[in-house]
């Protein structure tokens, strides 16, 4: 099974580092994907753990040899997710990728299975706030960042879930509902279901002495319910209520 890929982006400050570092202590077996960045590491962040740190030079490299899966100029630096990256997930539960707008659209285009959630701040006045409350940047980097927020925001109505960011604890527990949920996504599962299927006899190779005494055949009328299931051969399974499939007396068996 392909690992779930959840793609979340937000404009800077509205806490997806935060909310995807909460994801994956509550949902185990979670990648990360880190991307390559010429932006210089903030203090705390770590080489090959936040972002791999690279020079300009390096990265456009990496371009030119088709290394990576998306890239794009965020704030004047170069990020990008490498095709390594993505095949390392392989036999995780699944990946997540940080990434902005831009990024989020080259992926969707080869990727279109993946789930897109962008995350937003309740008020710009909170952005500015916890651009501020970072603490990693300086004042002209904070209004660089927050300046951008509108573009960023913009682009909104290409992501598949719209998550407001406002009380920490909420948010966390909507982004784990919305992995949860994808993970049950028919497509997803319905290779188990197949499995059931293919190991359970038909209705009509079952034999009548097989059913329990006094238990009805599927497609038959009991107490006004109709029992019909999707698999049988029963008229009723098509969901036509033919007077001869609601006629249980008629039936022989
Ligand atoms: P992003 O990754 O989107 O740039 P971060 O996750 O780094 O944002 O969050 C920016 C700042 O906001 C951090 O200091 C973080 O602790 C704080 N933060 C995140 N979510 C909330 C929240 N719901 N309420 C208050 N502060 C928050
Ligand atoms: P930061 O410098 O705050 O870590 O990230 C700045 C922006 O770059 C964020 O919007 C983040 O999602 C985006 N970003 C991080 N990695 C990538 C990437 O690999 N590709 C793209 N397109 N954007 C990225």
């Amino acid at each position: 099974m392909k690992p779930l890929a959840i793609i979340i982006s937000s404009p800077s400050g509205a806490g997806k580092t935060t909310l995807t570092t909460r994801l994956r202590e509550r949902v185990p077996d979670l990648r990360f994907s880190v991307s390559h960045t010429t932006r210089p590491p903030r203090k705390g962040e770590e080489d090959g753990r936040e972002y791999h740190f690279v020079s300009r030079q390096d990265f456009i490299d990496r371009v030119e040899r088709g290394d990576f899966l998306e890239w794009a100029e965020v704030f004047g630096n170069l990020y990008g997710t490498s095709r390594a990256e993505f095949a390392l997930a392989e036999g995780s539960r699944g990946i997540i990728f940080d990434i902005d707008h831009q990024g989020a659209r080259q992926i969707k285009a080869a990727e279109p299975d993946l789930t897109s959630v962008f995350v937003i701040p309740p008020s710009m006045a909170a952005l500015l706030e916890r651009l501020r409350g970072r603490a990693s940047e300086d004042e002209a980097t904070v209004w660089k960042r927050y300046a951008e927020a509108r573009r960023e925001i913009e682009h909104y109505g290409m992501f598949d879930y719209l998550l407001v960011n406002d009380d920490l604890e909420v948010a966390t527990n909507q982004l784990i509902s919305i992995f949860l949920a994808e993970e049950c996504r028919r497509g997803r599962n319905a290779h188990i279901a197949e499995a059931l299927l293919s190991k359970t006899p038909t209705p009509t190779s079952l034999g009548q002495s097989t059913l329990p005494p006094g238990s009805s055949r599927p497609g038959t009328l009991v107490s006004g319910t109709l029992t019909a299931s999707p698999h049988s051969s029963s008229p009723l399974a098509a969901g036509s209520l033919g007077a001869a499939s609601l006629d249980s007396e008629k039936d022989p068996a």
